[in-house]
C-alpha cells in the first residue's frame, strides 16, 4: 500500500502507482490511477460535483489480483538482468524461464 492509500499494481506488482489526470477521448477531464511500472491505468472517473480522486482510488483498490497463487509478477518488458539471465542459462525452456524469473526485480525479497 502506498502512502496515498493505493494498492500495488495488479499486473506488474509495482508500488509506483499514483493518481493521474488527463483528458479522455471526449475532451473531459478525468482522474485514474496509473502505474509507472507497466503503464496501465485504472478506470477513469469524471469529476462531476465531487472530487473524483477518492473514487479512482477506491476502484483501483477493488481490482481483483490477476495472479493466481504460486505465480509471480514480472515486468511486461524484461529488464536487462532478466534478458542476460535467459541468455546465459543453459538447458531447456523451463530452466531458462526459472533463471529469468530469479533475475526479475524484487526476486531477492521472495
Ligand atoms: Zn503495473
Amino acid at each position: 500500500m502506498s502512502s496515498d492509500g493505493l494498492s500495488p499494481c495488479p499486473f506488474c506488482g509495482s508500488s509506483d502507482v499514483r493518481i493521474v489526470e488527463f483528458l479522455d477521448g471526449e475532451g473531459d477531464r478525468v482522474f485514474a490511477v496509473g502505474c509507472g511500472g507497466c503503464g496501465c491505468n485504472g478506470t477513469p472517473h469524471i469529476p462531476l460535483m465531487d472530487d473524483a480522486r477518492p473514487a479512482a482510488t477506491a476502484s483501483w483498490n477493488r481490482r481483483a489480483p490477476v495472479l493466481s497463487p504460486g505465480l509471480v509478477p514480472v515486468p511486461v518488458v524484461a529488464t536487462q538482468e532478466m534478458y542476460a539471465a535467459w541468455m546465459c542459462s543453459e538447458g531447456g525452456w523451463a530452466h531458462r524461464y526459472k533463471a529469468l524469473l530469479a533475475a526479475r526485480p524484487g526476486a531477492a525479497n521472495d
